[in-house]
């Protein structure tokens, strides 16, 4: 079983601030598969994260365009919506399986859509909705012992 973080965070800046730690962790071909309801805070994490590996430019959802790349910093990041993602053949015409092995860190949102898609060693970020602004975050199979929330 992989180990296992929690953290509760009080607001969106919290989140993000979460992300941008958690940055440290992630080698070339990390794969962090993101599960959480719409307006859990995945998109603000990946946000965070971004700006963590050295990402200094805009970050966007990628719900229309599938994939955002922040490329720059110290891996690249490649930023998935998996959400009308619903066969192995979208997968193939978006390129996904070329991304696993482009050196980079994977962030998939909906990544429930892809399950056996996944590699097996992948992390999982899942946040829930506690109430208004606070979100449990629940990290595994990512190194990140070294700080706090
Ligand atoms: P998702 O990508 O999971 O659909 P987003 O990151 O796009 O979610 O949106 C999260 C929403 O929740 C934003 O409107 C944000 O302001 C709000 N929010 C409130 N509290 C938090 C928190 N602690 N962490 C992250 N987002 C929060
Ligand atoms: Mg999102």
């Amino acid at each position: 079983m992989k180990e296992e973080f929690v953290f509760t965070t009080n607001s969106p800046d919290e989140t993000e601030n979460l992300g941008k730690n958690v940055a440290k962790a992630p080698s070339p071909n990390t794969v962090i598969a993101f599960k959480g309801d719409l307006g859990a805070g995945k998109t603000c994490f990946v946000r965070g994260l971004a700006q963590g590996l050295g990402f200094f430019g805009e970050t966007n959802s990628p719900t229309f365009s599938i994939v955002n790349e922040y490329i720059g910093g110290r891996l690249p990041l490649y930023h998935f919506d998996m959400y009308r993602i619903e066969s192995w053949s979208d997968l193939y015409s978006i390129g996904f399986f070329d991304y696993l092995e482009n050196g980079g860190v994977l962030a998939i949102e909906w990544s429930e859509n892809i399950e056996n898609a996944l590699p097996e060693d992948a992390a999982e970020i899942s946040i829930t909705n506690e109430s208004d602004n606070i979100r449990k975050i629940t990290i595994r199979g990512l190194c990140v012992e070294d700080f706090s929330s």
